[in-house]
């Protein structure tokens, strides 16, 4: 490690180099942090993002004055929430970080239910996928946080979100504090007491979901966009974000309101831990989970997206108005756990005429069940989340039949005009490392980047593009997950009191945050161990990547 100071350049070498090249700005040095703020909106695409860009007035308006990387990529194939977040603080692309999808499947776990959820520790007796214990064991490599911690114990990490997967993948395995949602309000691991900010937020928070709200105002840019969109046979969108029932906390999740209790309480914390006061560099990441609940149960180009977004602009701006009365030097990062678009029927309406939901063939117990027949096989032949992504051959196929199983299913899914491609697990192992930037990446780079070979399934399924796996009956009425690049391009804004701003449209990648925010430190990060590059924050000659 070298220090801050000796990489700044003497003061006459600067002028010499700015008498010589008179177009070139003054070199600035980098931020020098003591507290790293790292915010994800979940499902905040780049096509939202430029969508509204002009639209914002507070936090986001601010924070787009900074460094800009409009086309960041989670360049993995599937764009799910835990993944995304696994991503943003280990420098590392899911095929490092094991956090191969949201669940995920172990046939030979002595369970019934035997689909894992990444965040949970299926050891714990009694446990499944659905009723789990929170834990980090999933993931497989340290975070930027436990990295600070184990250079300088002095540093405190801190992570609180919407969503226990968000907390638990950007906080690591050593949080000094986290706190993600359950139920009506904050919780931790079992060891964990709330602290006296924690206290004070659930009780906010409880009282707010015990009353009863109105369908909050739609704000002016926001009502044009209103038009009664049919979902099936029993739904409606895009007139407005419904009123909530007294005590309806799924409803107070799909609010602007739990994205501002969530930034009260990063910034409760902030205050009451002193955060960036200490003798290290403390780390506070923040994951708000509204803009995805909105995105699947209203889709992404209706008013209910609107008014979340404008909402969220301004939280952001009080939350930074809160952040600079700390008066502590700080860096903040804002980007996305992968993007996402809009449900099928209102995007048929707008010029995408292909726009459409998965047939029922697709679904795992289909699939194996023709499989079967065709090899006269009995019983489950095939396990998996759904139509899309991994899918495992069961336990109980004959070992000397797994290859005419796979072989079978792969014919029939090929088959379907639905389905994109499908790799094998023998394909994806072998697998040459994408060289390419990520906007160019082949099919296979991505699923490649998504492949754990202890995790993932036995075959890989992607879907054609607009083609959304999720029936019309259901909540979620559009959804992410596809390799394609609506769901993989999210925005990167970095942000720090005095930034001299820039915009880089190229494409970067989303696991370059955590060695760009090592470098500010500097914290330094041994060669190979992290997938992404550190990103040059200064728009002069001097740089923080040395
Ligand atoms: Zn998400």
């Amino acid at each position: 490690m070298h220090s801050f100071a000796k990489r700044r350049r003497p003061l006459s070498l600067l002028v010499t180099a700015a008498a010589l090249l008179p177009n070139v700005a003054a070199a600035a040095p980098p931020p020098a942090p003591k507290l790293i703020v790292v915010i994800s909106v979940d499902q905040f695409s780049a096509d939202l993002f430029a969508e509204y860009r002009s639209r914002f007035t507070a936090g986001l308006k601010r924070l787009s004055q900074g460094v800009i990387f409009p086309a960041a990529y989670q360049s993995h194939a599937a764009t799910e929430t835990c993944p995304g977040h696994s991503t943003i603080l280990t420098g590392n692309r899911p095929a490092r970080t094991g956090i191969i999808a949201n669940n995920w499947f172990d046939v030979n776990l002595d369970r019934p239910d035997q689909r894992v959820y990444c965040a949970e520790d299926e050891g714990v007796a009694g446990s499944s996928s659905e009723n789990y214990t929170v834990s980090p064991v999933h993931l497989k490599v340290p975070t930027l946080g436990e990295r600070l911690k184990s250079a300088d114990p002095r540093t405190r990490v801190v992570s609180v979100a919407g969503k226990d997967r968000a907390a638990v993948m950007m906080a690591g395995h050593t949080p000094d504090q986290i706190w993600w949602w359950k139920g009506r309000g904050f919780v931790s691991y079992a060891d964990r007491k709330p602290t006296p900010a924690v206290a004070r937020i659930n009780a906010q928070t409880d009282a707010e979901i015990g009353r009863a709200a109105p369908s909050p105002p739609l704000p002016p840019g926001c009502q044009a966009r209103a038009q009664a969109i049919r979902v099936g046979l029993e739904k409606e969108v895009g007139v407005r974000l419904p009123p909530r029932e007294a005590g309806d906390a799924t409803a107070y999740r799909t609010s602007p309101s739990f994205d501002a209790e969530t930034l009260a309480l990063a910034a409760g914390l902030a205050v009451e831990m002193k955060l960036g006061q200490g003798q290290g560099i403390d780390i506070l990441a923040i994951g708000l989970s509204a803009t995805d609940y909105v995105g699947h149960g209203f889709g992404t180009e209706g008013p209910e997206m609107c008014l979340q977004l404008m909402h969220l602009d301004r939280e952001l701006g009080l939350f930074l108005a809160k952040l600079e009365k700390q008066r502590v030097p700080f860096v903040i990062a804002l980007t996305a756990d992968h993007g996402g678009h809009d449900a099928p029927e209102r995007n048929q309406l707008r010029a995408a005429p292909d726009a459409q939901r998965t047939a029922d063939a697709l679904d795992p117990g289909s699939l194996g069940a023709a499989v079967a027949a065709d090899l006269g096989l009995e019983g489950f032949v095939f396990t998996g989340d759904g139509p899309a992504g991994d899918l495992y051959v069961s336990a109980s196929v004959p070992k000397d039949k797994r290859d005419v199983v796979i072989a079978n299913a792969r014919k029939r899914l090929l088959a379907q005009p639905q389905v994109e491609a499908v790799f094998t697990r023998d394909e994806l192992g072998a697998a040459p490392k994408a060289i390419l930037p990520p906007d160019e990446w082949s099919l296979l780079d991505r699923a490649a980047a998504s492949f754990d070979p202890a995790r993932s399934g036995d075959l890989v399924v992607l879907l054609r593009p607009h083609v959304t796996p999720a029936p019309d009956t259901g909540a979620t009425i559009a959804t992410h997950g596809s390799p394609w690049d609506y769901d993989r391009r999210v925005p990167l804004l970095f942000w720090w009191p005095g930034v001299t701003g820039f915009e880089q449209p190229l494409p970067v990648e989303i696991v370059d945050i955590a060695p760009t925010l090592a470098s500010l430190v500097p914290l330094s990060i041994a060669a190979g161990e992290m997938d992404g590059r550190c990103l040059d924050l200064l728009a002069s000659a001097e740089s923080n990547c040395r």
